[in-house]
Protein backbone atom coordinates (compact mmCIF):
# COMPACT_ATOMS: atom_id res chain seq x y z
CA UNK A 1 0.00 0.00 0.00
CA UNK A 2 1.29 3.45 -1.07
CA UNK A 3 1.82 5.65 1.45
CA UNK A 4 -0.24 9.27 1.84
CA UNK A 5 -0.19 12.18 3.32
CA UNK A 6 -2.28 15.44 2.62
CA UNK A 7 0.95 17.57 3.33
CA UNK A 8 4.84 16.21 3.66
CA UNK A 9 7.21 18.62 4.77
CA UNK A 10 10.66 18.20 4.42
CA UNK A 11 12.83 18.93 7.61
CA UNK A 12 12.39 18.75 11.32
CA UNK A 13 14.38 22.25 11.77
CA UNK A 14 12.29 25.14 13.61
CA UNK A 15 10.71 26.05 10.32
CA UNK A 16 9.30 22.04 9.42
CA UNK A 17 8.23 22.12 13.37
CA UNK A 18 6.40 25.52 12.87
CA UNK A 19 4.76 24.70 9.80
CA UNK A 20 3.40 21.73 10.95
CA UNK A 21 1.92 23.14 14.12
CA UNK A 22 0.29 25.54 12.02
CA UNK A 23 -1.53 23.93 9.55
CA UNK A 24 -2.48 21.43 12.16
CA UNK A 25 -3.60 24.51 13.95
CA UNK A 26 -5.68 25.28 10.34
CA UNK A 27 -7.31 21.85 10.83
CA UNK A 28 -5.21 20.53 7.77
CA UNK A 29 -5.96 16.40 8.63
CA UNK A 30 -2.73 14.62 7.25
CA UNK A 31 0.63 16.71 7.77
CA UNK A 32 3.91 14.66 8.11
CA UNK A 33 7.21 15.26 9.24
CA UNK A 34 9.65 13.54 7.39
CA UNK A 35 12.98 14.19 8.97
CA UNK A 36 16.61 12.50 8.35
CA UNK A 37 17.86 12.51 11.62
CA UNK A 38 16.36 14.11 14.56
CA UNK A 39 14.28 16.80 15.40
CA UNK A 40 16.02 19.77 15.88
CA UNK A 41 19.74 18.07 14.46
CA UNK A 42 20.11 20.77 11.92
CA UNK A 43 20.90 24.47 12.06
CA UNK A 44 17.92 24.63 14.38
CA UNK A 45 19.88 22.49 17.37
CA UNK A 46 23.34 24.45 16.66
CA UNK A 47 21.70 28.17 16.66
CA UNK A 48 22.40 30.73 19.04
CA UNK A 49 18.78 31.18 19.36
CA UNK A 50 19.31 34.79 20.04
CA UNK A 51 15.76 36.72 19.30
CA UNK A 52 16.96 39.97 17.88
CA UNK A 53 14.10 42.06 16.22
CA UNK A 54 16.08 45.11 14.94
CA UNK A 55 15.88 44.64 10.93
CA UNK A 56 16.36 47.50 8.53
CA UNK A 57 12.75 46.07 6.58
CA UNK A 58 9.40 45.56 7.87
CA UNK A 59 8.81 42.16 6.82
CA UNK A 60 11.73 40.61 8.64
CA UNK A 61 11.33 42.98 11.46
CA UNK A 62 7.26 42.46 11.82
CA UNK A 63 8.07 38.48 11.68
CA UNK A 64 10.75 38.13 14.40
CA UNK A 65 8.37 40.74 16.76
CA UNK A 66 5.70 38.42 16.20
CA UNK A 67 7.47 35.56 16.90
CA UNK A 68 8.38 36.60 20.03
CA UNK A 69 4.77 37.13 20.96
CA UNK A 70 4.79 33.38 20.69
CA UNK A 71 8.00 32.63 22.74
CA UNK A 72 7.09 34.99 25.08
CA UNK A 73 3.46 33.02 25.77
CA UNK A 74 4.46 29.95 24.53
CA UNK A 75 2.53 28.23 27.54
CA UNK A 76 -0.79 29.20 26.98
CA UNK A 77 -0.14 29.06 23.07
CA UNK A 78 1.88 25.82 22.11
CA UNK A 79 2.07 24.05 26.03
CA UNK A 80 5.12 23.60 28.12
CA UNK A 81 8.07 25.39 27.96
CA UNK A 82 10.54 27.03 25.45
CA UNK A 83 13.13 28.52 27.99
CA UNK A 84 12.33 31.92 26.64
CA UNK A 85 14.49 34.42 28.64
CA UNK A 86 14.12 38.03 27.72
CA UNK A 87 17.58 39.34 29.44
CA UNK A 88 17.66 42.33 27.19
CA UNK A 89 19.52 42.44 23.71
CA UNK A 90 22.15 45.22 22.51
CA UNK A 91 22.93 45.72 18.98
CA UNK A 92 26.07 47.42 17.90
CA UNK A 93 27.21 48.87 14.12
CA UNK A 94 30.64 50.32 13.71
CA UNK A 95 30.46 53.74 14.41
CA UNK A 96 33.25 56.39 13.56
CA UNK A 97 31.36 58.91 16.16
CA UNK A 98 28.15 60.63 16.31
CA UNK A 99 28.20 62.15 12.37
CA UNK A 100 28.58 58.23 11.26
CA UNK A 101 25.99 57.49 8.72
CA UNK A 102 25.24 54.09 10.86
CA UNK A 103 24.03 56.61 13.77
CA UNK A 104 21.19 57.91 11.58
CA UNK A 105 20.13 54.48 10.03
CA UNK A 106 20.30 53.21 13.53
CA UNK A 107 17.79 55.90 14.77
CA UNK A 108 15.60 55.18 11.41
CA UNK A 109 15.77 51.84 12.54
CA UNK A 110 14.29 51.89 15.79
CA UNK A 111 11.60 54.48 14.82
CA UNK A 112 10.47 51.56 12.18
CA UNK A 113 10.98 49.06 15.07
CA UNK A 114 8.34 50.94 17.21
CA UNK A 115 5.82 51.98 14.66
CA UNK A 116 5.52 47.68 14.18
CA UNK A 117 5.19 47.84 18.13
CA UNK A 118 8.86 46.39 18.96
CA UNK A 119 10.09 47.83 22.38
CA UNK A 120 13.25 49.41 21.48
CA UNK A 121 15.53 52.65 22.10
CA UNK A 122 18.75 54.30 20.91
CA UNK A 123 20.36 54.26 23.94
CA UNK A 124 24.07 56.51 24.15
CA UNK A 125 27.22 55.13 25.38
CA UNK A 126 27.14 55.88 29.09
CA UNK A 127 23.42 54.70 29.42
CA UNK A 128 24.51 50.86 27.98
CA UNK A 129 27.87 50.98 30.46
CA UNK A 130 25.11 52.25 33.72
CA UNK A 131 23.16 49.20 32.37
CA UNK A 132 26.19 46.60 31.54
CA UNK A 133 29.11 48.00 34.02
CA UNK A 134 31.38 44.96 33.30
CA UNK A 135 31.07 46.51 29.33
CA UNK A 136 32.89 49.37 27.38
CA UNK A 137 31.51 51.37 24.66
CA UNK A 138 34.22 53.67 23.70
CA UNK A 139 34.09 52.52 20.56
CA UNK A 140 30.28 53.53 19.46
CA UNK A 141 28.27 56.59 20.61
CA UNK A 142 25.02 54.73 20.35
CA UNK A 143 23.86 50.77 20.63
CA UNK A 144 20.20 49.64 19.85
CA UNK A 145 18.63 48.41 22.88
CA UNK A 146 15.56 45.72 23.17
CA UNK A 147 14.62 45.29 26.92
CA UNK A 148 12.22 42.10 25.64
CA UNK A 149 14.69 40.15 23.35
CA UNK A 150 17.16 37.97 24.24
CA UNK A 151 17.11 33.75 23.59
CA UNK A 152 15.12 30.76 23.75
CA UNK A 153 16.40 26.61 23.90
CA UNK A 154 16.30 25.88 20.64
CA UNK A 155 15.88 22.52 20.74
CA UNK A 156 12.87 22.76 23.24
CA UNK A 157 11.54 24.74 21.38
CA UNK A 158 11.33 22.45 18.04
CA UNK A 159 10.16 19.89 19.82
CA UNK A 160 8.03 21.29 21.27
CA UNK A 161 5.95 22.70 18.62
CA UNK A 162 6.86 19.11 16.87
CA UNK A 163 5.29 17.69 20.11
CA UNK A 164 2.35 20.10 19.90
CA UNK A 165 1.64 19.56 15.87
CA UNK A 166 1.85 15.67 16.57
CA UNK A 167 -1.02 16.47 19.43
CA UNK A 168 -3.20 18.26 16.89
CA UNK A 169 -2.86 15.27 14.56
CA UNK A 170 0.71 15.35 13.00
CA UNK A 171 3.08 12.69 12.34
CA UNK A 172 6.73 12.79 12.59
CA UNK A 173 9.01 10.40 11.29
CA UNK A 174 12.76 10.57 12.53
CA UNK A 175 15.55 8.93 10.66
CA UNK A 176 13.80 8.99 7.09
CA UNK A 177 15.54 11.01 4.60
CA UNK A 178 13.62 12.01 1.10
CA UNK A 179 16.02 11.21 -1.49
CA UNK A 180 13.97 13.02 -4.57
CA UNK A 181 10.31 14.71 -5.18
CA UNK A 182 8.07 13.24 -7.60
CA UNK A 183 6.30 15.58 -10.22
CA UNK A 184 3.82 14.98 -13.07
CA UNK A 185 1.97 16.94 -14.98
CA UNK A 186 3.78 20.34 -13.37
CA UNK A 187 2.71 19.83 -10.61
CA UNK A 188 4.51 17.59 -7.28
CA UNK A 189 2.27 14.34 -6.38
CA UNK A 190 4.70 13.12 -3.61
CA UNK A 191 8.01 12.29 -2.55
CA UNK A 192 10.67 9.25 -2.77
CA UNK A 193 11.88 8.20 0.91
CA UNK A 194 14.64 5.99 2.65
CA UNK A 195 11.93 4.03 3.42
CA UNK A 196 9.72 4.08 0.46
CA UNK A 197 7.20 6.32 -1.52
CA UNK A 198 4.82 8.84 0.26
CA UNK A 199 2.21 10.11 -2.28
CA UNK A 200 0.84 14.07 -1.19
CA UNK A 201 -0.16 16.58 -3.09
CA UNK A 202 1.52 19.66 -1.14
CA UNK A 203 5.19 19.21 -0.27
CA UNK A 204 6.90 21.97 1.70
CA UNK A 205 10.94 21.69 1.18
CA UNK A 206 12.16 22.87 4.87
CA UNK A 207 15.16 20.81 4.35
CA UNK A 208 17.62 24.19 5.30
CA UNK A 209 20.83 23.62 4.00
CA UNK A 210 20.45 20.43 2.46
CA UNK A 211 17.63 21.61 0.43
CA UNK A 212 19.55 22.51 -3.02
CA UNK A 213 19.95 19.22 -3.96
CA UNK A 214 16.78 17.99 -3.07
CA UNK A 215 14.64 20.64 -5.29
CA UNK A 216 16.62 20.07 -7.77
CA UNK A 217 14.87 15.97 -8.22
CA UNK A 218 12.30 18.53 -9.09
CA UNK A 219 13.58 21.15 -11.64
CA UNK A 220 13.60 23.77 -9.12
CA UNK A 221 17.15 25.65 -8.94
CA UNK A 222 17.65 27.63 -5.88
CA UNK A 223 20.65 29.85 -5.20
CA UNK A 224 21.83 28.14 -1.52
CA UNK A 225 25.15 28.46 -0.44
CA UNK A 226 25.27 26.43 2.73
CA UNK A 227 28.41 27.99 5.13
CA UNK A 228 29.89 26.49 8.01
CA UNK A 229 29.88 28.35 11.61
CA UNK A 230 30.98 27.50 14.72
CA UNK A 231 29.80 28.72 18.15
CA UNK A 232 31.96 28.28 21.55
CA UNK A 233 30.50 28.18 25.29
CA UNK A 234 33.15 29.17 27.68
CA UNK A 235 33.45 29.59 31.65
CA UNK A 236 33.15 33.26 32.56
CA UNK A 237 35.63 34.75 35.16
CA UNK A 238 34.89 35.97 38.24
CA UNK A 239 35.68 39.47 37.21
CA UNK A 240 32.06 38.63 34.99
CA UNK A 241 28.48 38.65 36.44
CA UNK A 242 27.31 35.15 37.35
CA UNK A 243 24.00 35.43 35.04
CA UNK A 244 22.13 37.80 33.80
CA UNK A 245 23.89 39.62 31.22
CA UNK A 246 22.29 40.88 27.66
CA UNK A 247 22.45 39.55 24.57
CA UNK A 248 24.78 40.66 22.52
CA UNK A 249 24.64 40.98 18.29
CA UNK A 250 27.62 43.05 18.44
CA UNK A 251 28.68 43.64 14.72
CA UNK A 252 31.17 46.38 15.84
CA UNK A 253 33.28 44.34 18.32
CA UNK A 254 32.69 41.05 16.02
CA UNK A 255 30.78 38.89 17.96
CA UNK A 256 27.21 37.77 19.14
CA UNK A 257 26.87 36.42 22.58
CA UNK A 258 24.51 35.34 25.44
CA UNK A 259 24.11 33.82 28.65
CA UNK A 260 24.26 29.72 28.56
CA UNK A 261 23.00 28.95 32.12
CA UNK A 262 24.99 30.41 34.51
CA UNK A 263 28.68 31.58 34.73
CA UNK A 264 28.40 30.29 30.92
CA UNK A 265 28.70 32.21 27.64
CA UNK A 266 27.98 31.44 24.18
CA UNK A 267 29.82 33.18 21.54
CA UNK A 268 29.91 33.20 17.88
CA UNK A 269 32.04 35.53 15.29
CA UNK A 270 31.85 37.55 12.50
CA UNK A 271 33.98 39.01 10.35
CA UNK A 272 35.25 36.22 7.63
CA UNK A 273 35.03 33.24 10.30
CA UNK A 274 32.55 31.22 7.89
CA UNK A 275 33.52 29.07 4.98
CA UNK A 276 31.26 27.33 2.11
CA UNK A 277 30.83 23.75 2.47
CA UNK A 278 29.51 20.39 1.23
CA UNK A 279 26.39 20.29 3.97
CA UNK A 280 26.95 16.64 3.88
CA UNK A 281 30.40 16.22 4.52
CA UNK A 282 31.16 19.01 6.97
CA UNK A 283 32.94 18.72 10.45
CA UNK A 284 30.63 19.50 13.19
CA UNK A 285 33.02 19.88 15.61
CA UNK A 286 34.80 23.17 16.34
CA UNK A 287 38.22 24.09 15.10
CA UNK A 288 41.06 24.63 18.37
CA UNK A 289 41.61 27.88 17.15
CA UNK A 290 37.74 28.73 17.43
CA UNK A 291 37.16 29.61 20.72
CA UNK A 292 40.36 31.66 21.46
CA UNK A 293 39.10 34.00 18.42
CA UNK A 294 35.84 34.31 20.04
CA UNK A 295 36.96 35.23 23.30
CA UNK A 296 38.94 38.06 21.78
CA UNK A 297 36.40 39.58 19.77
CA UNK A 298 34.34 39.14 23.30
CA UNK A 299 37.07 40.72 25.08
CA UNK A 300 36.55 43.90 23.00
CA UNK A 301 33.58 44.40 24.41
CA UNK A 302 34.04 43.12 28.09
CA UNK A 303 37.74 42.99 28.67
CA UNK A 304 37.52 40.28 31.78
CA UNK A 305 36.19 38.12 29.15
CA UNK A 306 39.86 36.94 27.87
CA UNK A 307 40.01 34.99 31.18
CA UNK A 308 37.06 32.83 30.14
CA UNK A 309 37.76 28.81 29.87
CA UNK A 310 36.56 27.40 26.64
CA UNK A 311 34.02 24.51 27.76
CA UNK A 312 32.86 23.14 24.31
CA UNK A 313 31.69 24.06 20.75
CA UNK A 314 30.27 22.88 17.25
CA UNK A 315 29.44 24.78 13.71
CA UNK A 316 26.64 24.37 12.45
CA UNK A 317 25.37 25.72 8.67
CA UNK A 318 23.82 29.24 7.19
CA UNK A 319 21.87 28.06 4.22
CA UNK A 320 22.79 31.71 2.86
CA UNK A 321 20.98 32.89 -0.16
CA UNK A 322 22.74 36.03 -2.27
CA UNK A 323 20.71 38.95 -1.14
CA UNK A 324 20.70 37.30 2.58
CA UNK A 325 17.09 37.13 2.71
CA UNK A 326 14.64 33.70 2.90
CA UNK A 327 12.61 31.70 -0.01
CA UNK A 328 9.45 31.52 1.01
CA UNK A 329 6.61 30.56 -1.22
CA UNK A 330 5.26 28.44 -4.38
CA UNK A 331 8.18 26.88 -6.01
CA UNK A 332 8.12 28.69 -9.08
CA UNK A 333 6.66 25.64 -11.97
CA UNK A 334 5.90 22.86 -9.99
CA UNK A 335 2.09 23.57 -8.20
CA UNK A 336 1.82 22.30 -4.61
CA UNK A 337 5.55 22.85 -4.06
CA UNK A 338 6.68 24.89 -1.47
CA UNK A 339 9.98 26.64 -0.24
CA UNK A 340 11.09 27.33 3.02
CA UNK A 341 14.60 27.74 2.97
CA UNK A 342 17.35 30.17 3.06
CA UNK A 343 17.06 31.95 6.45
CA UNK A 344 20.54 33.14 6.02
CA UNK A 345 22.14 32.54 9.29
CA UNK A 346 19.12 34.46 11.03
CA UNK A 347 15.74 32.16 10.80
CA UNK A 348 14.93 30.56 14.44
CA UNK A 349 13.90 34.40 15.63
CA UNK A 350 11.33 34.18 13.10
CA UNK A 351 10.81 30.51 13.12
CA UNK A 352 6.85 30.46 14.68
CA UNK A 353 5.98 33.74 12.59
CA UNK A 354 6.66 32.08 9.05
CA UNK A 355 4.94 29.05 9.79
CA UNK A 356 1.59 30.52 10.72
CA UNK A 357 2.08 32.51 7.56
CA UNK A 358 2.94 29.81 5.18
CA UNK A 359 0.18 27.87 6.58
CA UNK A 360 -1.69 30.90 5.58
CA UNK A 361 -0.44 30.51 2.11
CA UNK A 362 -0.87 26.94 1.86
CA UNK A 363 -4.23 27.00 2.41
CA UNK A 364 -6.17 30.17 1.90
CA UNK A 365 -3.69 30.83 -1.45
CA UNK A 366 -2.45 34.10 0.34
CA UNK A 367 -0.55 35.27 3.70
CA UNK A 368 -2.92 37.57 5.48
CA UNK A 369 -0.38 37.77 9.18
CA UNK A 370 2.74 39.37 6.76
CA UNK A 371 2.78 39.05 3.30
CA UNK A 372 5.23 36.80 2.03
CA UNK A 373 5.83 38.87 -1.33
CA UNK A 374 9.02 40.01 -0.72
CA UNK A 375 10.45 36.27 0.22
CA UNK A 376 9.24 34.91 -3.48
CA UNK A 377 11.44 32.52 -4.84
CA UNK A 378 11.27 34.25 -8.33
CA UNK A 379 13.13 37.23 -7.38
CA UNK A 380 16.22 35.88 -8.59
CA UNK A 381 15.34 35.07 -12.17
CA UNK A 382 16.53 38.80 -13.07
CA UNK A 383 19.02 41.45 -10.92
CA UNK A 384 15.95 42.73 -8.86
CA UNK A 385 17.34 41.42 -6.09
CA UNK A 386 20.31 43.40 -5.42
CA UNK A 387 18.20 46.36 -4.73
CA UNK A 388 18.29 46.70 -1.20
CA UNK A 389 14.94 46.14 1.01
CA UNK A 390 15.65 49.49 2.98
CA UNK A 391 17.18 53.14 2.72
CA UNK A 392 18.80 52.63 5.68
CA UNK A 393 20.76 49.61 5.61
CA UNK A 394 23.97 49.57 7.40
CA UNK A 395 27.56 49.28 6.03
CA UNK A 396 28.27 46.53 9.06
CA UNK A 397 32.46 46.05 9.88
CA UNK A 398 31.61 42.45 10.39
CA UNK A 399 30.08 40.34 8.35
CA UNK A 400 27.95 37.94 9.73
CA UNK A 401 26.50 36.80 6.54
CA UNK A 402 23.05 37.71 7.69
CA UNK A 403 22.29 41.51 7.42
CA UNK A 404 19.74 43.66 9.36
C1 LIG B 1 25.92 28.43 14.72
C2 LIG B 1 24.60 29.06 14.38
C3 LIG B 1 24.12 30.12 15.14
C4 LIG B 1 22.90 30.70 14.83
N1 LIG B 1 22.42 31.71 15.63
C5 LIG B 1 21.17 32.20 15.40
C6 LIG B 1 20.59 33.12 16.32
O1 LIG B 1 21.21 33.50 17.32
N2 LIG B 1 19.32 33.55 16.07
C7 LIG B 1 18.62 33.15 14.97
O2 LIG B 1 17.49 33.59 14.79
N3 LIG B 1 19.14 32.27 14.08
C8 LIG B 1 20.39 31.79 14.28
N4 LIG B 1 20.92 30.86 13.45
C9 LIG B 1 20.16 30.49 12.24
C10 LIG B 1 19.02 29.55 12.59
O3 LIG B 1 19.47 28.55 13.46
C11 LIG B 1 18.48 28.96 11.29
O4 LIG B 1 18.13 30.00 10.39
C12 LIG B 1 17.25 28.09 11.53
O5 LIG B 1 17.46 27.19 12.59
C13 LIG B 1 16.90 27.35 10.25
O6 LIG B 1 15.87 26.45 10.52
P1 LIG B 1 15.38 25.49 9.37
O7 LIG B 1 14.26 24.70 9.94
O8 LIG B 1 15.16 26.25 8.12
O9 LIG B 1 16.65 24.55 9.05
P2 LIG B 1 17.35 23.31 9.90
O10 LIG B 1 17.20 23.57 11.33
O11 LIG B 1 18.66 23.14 9.32
O12 LIG B 1 16.38 22.14 9.56
C14 LIG B 1 16.44 21.44 8.33
C15 LIG B 1 16.21 19.98 8.67
O13 LIG B 1 15.98 19.27 7.48
C16 LIG B 1 16.56 17.99 7.62
N5 LIG B 1 16.77 17.49 6.26
C17 LIG B 1 17.62 17.99 5.34
N6 LIG B 1 17.51 17.31 4.19
C18 LIG B 1 16.58 16.34 4.40
C19 LIG B 1 16.04 15.30 3.59
N7 LIG B 1 16.45 15.16 2.32
N8 LIG B 1 15.11 14.47 4.14
C20 LIG B 1 14.71 14.64 5.42
N9 LIG B 1 15.18 15.60 6.23
C21 LIG B 1 16.10 16.44 5.72
C22 LIG B 1 17.85 18.26 8.37
O14 LIG B 1 18.34 17.09 9.01
C23 LIG B 1 17.41 19.34 9.35
O15 LIG B 1 17.03 18.82 10.60
C24 LIG B 1 22.15 30.24 13.72
C25 LIG B 1 22.62 29.16 12.97
C26 LIG B 1 23.83 28.57 13.30
C27 LIG B 1 24.32 27.41 12.50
Amino acid sequence: MIDRAEVVIVGGGIMGASLAFALAGRGVRDVLVLERRTVASGASGKTGALLRQHYSNRPEATLAHLSLQTFKGWGEIVGGSCGYVGCGLIVTVAMTGPDDPNVARMRANVALQRAIGIRAEVLPAAELRRLQPFARFDDIPVAAYEPESGYVDAIAATRGLLDAAVARGARLREGTTVVGLHAAGGRVVGVETSAGPVAAGTVVCAAGAWAAPLLATAGVAVPLEPIRVQVAVVNRPAAMPREGTMAYVDTAAGHFCRDWGANRTLVGLGAGAHEPVDPDRYDERPDPAFAPAALAALARRMPAMAGATPLWGHAGLYDMTPDAHPIIGAAPGVAGLYLCVGFSGAGFKKGPAVGQCLAELIVAGRATTVDLAPFRPERFADDGWREPWSPHEYTLSADFGHKF
